[in-house]
């Protein structure tokens, strides 16, 4: 069964003006479903289910809480090839891809629902006087979670379970390219016990209009967003009026580094799954490689013979690594920035021509002698694309390693661990993958510095983004 209209308080229903939008399949290019698209009317009925729905859940003991968690961590993990297809179709990666979102996706409702029993709060001696200082941690209120297409199950988990956890409801709006994982997940989350109201779903085409409009509702108290940065400070910009809680995991640039002593077969592992998981349409994808010129020679022969092997084709077929890219524009952006490193005299050792035919598909590329100056250097590519530089010099490359307004993750390949702390340590990044091409743990407090966001989302710190501290001063 296929889920297409708005969820509100528990039901399904069309927009308030009948409006609905095409989701593509991007692996042949045809209508997968047509959607609705919410107006601002929806958005008030939806900011009113969330307010009465979340005004019981927060009375809700912690324990029942995580119980309603846990039964979704239950329900999802019985359906995740269901999950994955869906993600596969409206996404286009490749099956284990999508499985492994799928399984991602589930563990955050797993790892919430044992968090939500431990928002632990503090008492102490006030230092100056004979008062007690009391702190407690409460519920923030309503939340709009705005997620992006790169993910379409788990950029929403990883802010619905804390939330949940939490004590606040939520309203959320996926991606228009990728709408139909989080309303097929409203089944499952009312089978697993969330009441009706408290989570809800808008899909949208006027999504400036409907998230605007909840940004300046004053029920609202959070606004937790993934996606690009132009839009994050959007974001915040709007969420100012009310001074919401803002959680913004944005844009990334990673650097990867590979240092002359490293174990060239361990980072040409480390370095697939870093560029090509999720066929690199990640915010934590490897963007920039540098490699110790002794090195170079060795670690790009293996790489791209790794990247070689890889086959190309529609993600739900079984062989398949590379599914296609999610959209046109994603493809021709990332065929631009091949050109115009080619024009600035990269050499091409794989890959590098865009396809004929249906399907935004763009083959594995490894590019060397990228200079620094190269759009893809400084942008962010979102695809099968490795830019590789050599270096000799630690303080150089950690240096050049830096040179962004980015500051999300940041790879690390080296033998010697004295180096690969002191390197990790001055990498001004909010998570370093250290002889690991993986960071992402729902156990992991995830999100950058600098331009890349504020705030974390998993581990302990994912729920408090949706809670306040309250502190009472009193004696006894
Ligand atoms: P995007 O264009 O910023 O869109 C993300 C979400 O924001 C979508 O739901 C989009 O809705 C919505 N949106 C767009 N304009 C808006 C506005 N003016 N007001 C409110 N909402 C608005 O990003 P994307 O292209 O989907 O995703 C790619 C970006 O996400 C990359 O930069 C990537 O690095 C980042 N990302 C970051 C993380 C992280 O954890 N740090 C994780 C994944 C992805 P529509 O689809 O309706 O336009």
């Amino acid at each position: 069964m296929q889920y297409t209209d708005l969820y509100i308080n528990g039901e399904w229903r069309p927009s308030a003006d009948g409006k609905r939008f095409d989701v593509m399949n991007p692996a042949d290019e045809k209508v997968l479903a047509s959607v609705a698209s919410a107006t601002v009317d929806d958005a008030r009925v939806a900011l009113d289910a969330a307010a009465e729905a979340g005004a019981l859940w927060a009375k809700r003991s912690p324990r029942e809480r995580g119980e309603v968690l846990r039964k979704a961590f239950e329900l999802f993990t019985s359906r995740l090839d269901e999950f994955a297809r869906l993600i596969t179709l409206e996404n286009g990666k490749a099956r284990g891809d999508a499985m492994g979102e799928a399984v991602y996706s589930a563990e955050f409702f797993r790892w919430f629902s044992e968090e939500a029993v431990r928002a632990h709060g503090m008492v102490s001696h006030a230092p100056s006087s004979g008062a007690r200082i009391l702190v407690q941690y409460k519920p923030a209120g309503i939340a709009v979670l705005i997620t992006p297409w790169n993910y379409p199950a788990a950029m929403g988990t990883r802010k619905i379970a804390p939330a949940l956890a939490a004590g606040c409801p939520v309203i959320i709006k996926p991606a228009s390219e990728t709408p139909l994982t989080m309303l097929a997940l409203m089944p499952l989350l009312e089978e697993a016990g969330v009441p009706k109201g408290l989570v809800n779903v808008l899909p949208s085409r006027n999504t400036g209009a409907i998230v605007d409009e909840m940004l300046h509702d004053p029920r609202v108290r959070v606004v937790s967003f993934t996606g690009s940065t132009e839009v994050g400070r959007t974001l915040l910009k709007n969420a100012a009026d009310q001074v919401l809680k803002p959680a913004m995991e944005l844009g990334g640039n990673a650097p990867l580094l590979v240092f002359e002593d490293a174990d060239i077969d361990a980072a040409v592992q480390g370095a697939m799954l870093a560029k090509m998981r999720n066929l690199g349409e990640a915010c934590t994808a490897a963007n920039r490689f540098y490699v110790h010129e002794n090195v170079a020679d060795k670690f790009i022969a293996k790489f791209t013979e790794a990247m070689g092997g890889l086959k190309m084709g529609n993600g739900l077929e079984v062989g398949i690594d590379v599914g296609p890219l999610v959209n046109k524009s994603t493809r021709d952006k990332v065929a631009h920035f091949v050109d115009d490193a080619v024009s600035r005299g990269a050499r091409v050792h794989l890959g590098g021509a865009m396809p004929n035919g249906k399907g935004f598909f763009y083959p594995p590329t490894v590019l060397s002698n990228v200079p620094e100056d190269a759009e893809c250097v400084t942008d962010e590519i979102f695809g099968p694309v490795a830019a590789i530089q050599t270096f000799t010099d630690e303080d150089d490359v950690i240096r050049r390693a830096n040179n962004t307004e980015y500051g999300l993750v940041a790879y690390v390949f080296t033998e010697d661990m004295r180096r690969g702390l002191r390197v990790s340590e001055q990498l001004e990044y909010g998570m370093v993958g250290l002889n690991r091409g993986l960071v992402s743990d729902p156990a992991a407090p995830f999100g950058g510095v600098k331009q890349s966001g504020l705030g974390r989302e998993g581990g302990h710190e994912g729920m408090l983004e949706f809670m306040e501290a309250q502190y009472i001063a009193t004696n006894w």
